[in-house]
């Protein structure tokens, strides 16, 4: 980049940006947001690979925001003296879509037909490209910790931008400069009041120190927030309005916590955790790609937020760990094989379960709120982890045919079992209602027999993994004869003593026309108002299964 060059943005990124410009989404607030915290992970980048290069730092050693406001011009511009960027950097990172989160976001807007990807923005953020909701142009200065040479990013939002190299002496020592020229109807983000404002709400809980003033004013910059470590404080000092502003700065998401987890562990190992359920789902919750994104500090140090501290199965959850005892300078890799992380790793997960476990106990109805949300991915843990399938099992709700659209226990399930009942009976399908009204239930509807109802994808796996509660195996009402005659009928029914005889042509004949199609033939238990239904042979694959795999070509 000797001279300026004109780029194209990746169709991806016009497309977003083209939603930003016109959006119409209210709550325009969020940009600050998005810009804070590129910001505050800029400093924390730098203050990590400063472990190994403290030269990185120079004489500027304190980690710094500043949003610096001018009225006349009309512009809001946010400081750092973070990592910084190169043009290489820039080009890479600012003309392309690189996070995940963002390309879920696109993936669920093009199949949006509702009109909810104005909410999506205010919900989830959408990183960088957020100031293009108020700003005409938005440059970008930035100078790589350790290099001499700098660079500008522009554009105006439309297809292109501009890279171009920098005077050294017009851009910061260290770090980067993001100035937005605010459009006419967005002026109010250059008024003090309203950023200070806006700056407390939302980012009041990055750990690093922001500043706030105004250009060609007497007063000197006012810090708006202290960049301590929330995480470090006693439980008992912090209310649940900082808890729910930190948790929107660490998730990114714009909710409340539906559960709260903050506690010290001591003993062989030390840390802290603070974790946090999110209210609600997260659009890429069911993203190959989305893996948990718990955080890993070392004494306040952030070090990665790819220790896959949690397992698959508890990517809903939000937050950090910060370890005492894991040494600064050991690589990434080597701490992601290192015995103390894996005593963290196994710490917090059963810590989770057991929170959640008790919280139904205490509270079943904020249980079932978390429950409806994140159940269908707590259920990859049965197959998953089988060590702590029973404890999972324990905390699993289901629909049944007995429950009214109510999540009910297993616990409660098997204190219900009617006489000679000794199986746990499920029901699997891609619909809830239609699960609900399959024939196949009718024998045990009429035997007061509960039936769970199962329409999640992962329900097809566990459910054949010999899974059992307290000694009952779970066995698929498409199952071969599920043994219904040793149960009796809850209600009198129609004599079918004389059935066998009456309908014996009719099975003969049904034998002979279906021989290439099917096993077998024959009465059955199961059935009371419809006249037939196709089963499973015992031992074979259950009915939904089946008919996934075939769907997949298998
Ligand atoms: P995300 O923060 O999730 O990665 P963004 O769209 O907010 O996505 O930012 C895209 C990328 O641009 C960042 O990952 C980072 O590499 C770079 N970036 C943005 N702002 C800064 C900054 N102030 N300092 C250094 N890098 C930045
Ligand atoms: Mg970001």
């Amino acid at each position: 980049f000797a001279a300026p060059e004109t780029r194209a943005f990746e169709a991806d990124v016009s497309k977003l940006l083209h939603m930003m410009v016109h959006s119409v989404y209210s709550d325009r607030d969020v940009f600050l947001r998005e810009l804070i915290s590129n910001a505050a992970d800029a400093c924390e980048k730098l203050r990590y690979e400063a472990i190994s290069r403290p030269e990185l730092l120079g004489d500027d050693a304190q980690p710094r925001i500043t949003v610096t406001l001018d009225k006349e011009a009309g512009t809001l511009t946010v400081t750092d003296n973070g990592i910084g960027m190169s043009a290489i950097d820039m080009a890479e990172t600012l003309g392309t879509i690189a996070r995940s989160g963002t390309k879920a976001f696109m993936d669920r807007l093009a199949a949006d037909k509702n009109g909810e990807g104005q909410q999506l923005i205010g919900q989830f953020g959408v990183g960088f490209y957020s100031a293009f909701m108020v700003a005409g142009k938005v440059e970008v200065v930035s100078r790589r910790a350790g290099e001499d040479e700098a660079a500008s990013w522009a554009s105006d939002g439309s297809g292109t931008y501009t890279i171009a190299p920098v005077d050294p002496a017009a851009a910061p020592l260290r770090g980067t400069r993001v100035t937005l020229t605010l459009l006419d109807e967005a002026k109010s983000y250059a008024e003090l009041y309203t950023v200070e404002r806006i700056v407390k709400a939302q980012s009041g809980h990055v750990p690093v120190p922001i500043f706030v003033e105004e250009t060609g004013s007497e007063e000197e910059a006012r810090q708006l927030a202290d960049g301590a470590a929330l995480w470090a404080r006693s439980k008992s000092d912090i209310s649940e309005d900082e808890y729910a502003d930190f948790y929107r700065s660490v998730a990114g998401q714009f909710d409340k916590p539906a559960m709260t987890l903050h506690y010290r562990a001591e003993g062989r190992h030390e840390y802290s955790v603070l974790t946090f359920i999110p209210e609600s789902k997260p659009f890429d919750l069911f993203d190959p790609d989305r893996n948990g994104r718990i955080k890993l500090y070392v004494r306040r140090v952030f070090i990665t937020d790819e220790a896959e501290i949690l397992p698959r199965y508890l990517r809903f959850v939000r937050g950090l760990v910060d370890s005492a005892d894991l040494p600064l300078n050991m690589s990434r890799e080597m701490i992601q094989e290192s015995p103390v992380l894996s005593a963290i790793q196994k710490g917090v997960s059963n810590r989770i379960l057991s929170e959640l476990d008790k919280l139904s106990e205490s509270d079943a109805d904020r249980y079932a709120a978390i429950w409806d949300n994140f159940g269908a991915v707590l259920k990859e843990g049965l197959y998953e982890d089988y060590e702590r399938r029973a404890q999972l099992l324990g905390l699993a709700r289901f629909k049944t045919t007995a429950s009214n659209g109510e999540w009910r226990s297993l616990k409660d399930y098997v204190a219900g079992l009617k006489e000679n009942q000794t199986a746990i009976f499920y029901a699997t399908g891609d619909d809830l209602d239609r699960i609900a009204t399959s024939p196949q239930l009718e024998g045990f509807k009429a035997r007061g027999i509960e039936v769970l109802l199962l329409p999640d994808q992962v329900d097809n796996f566990w459910t054949t993994m010999g899974v059992d509660y307290e000694g009952k195996p779970f066995k698929s009402v498409t199952q071969g004869s599920s043994d219904l005659s040793l149960i009796p009928l809850a209600e009198e029914s129609a004599d079918t003593s004389n059935a066998a005889e009456d309908v014996s042509g009719f099975i003969a004949f049904a034998k002979e026309v279906l021989a290439d199609h099917v096993s077998d033939v024959r009465i059955s238990d199961r059935l009371t108002t419809s006249a037939v239904c196709i089963v499973a042979p015992d031992n074979a694959m259950d009915l939904q299964l089946e008919k996934m795999l075939a769907a997949a070509g298998r």
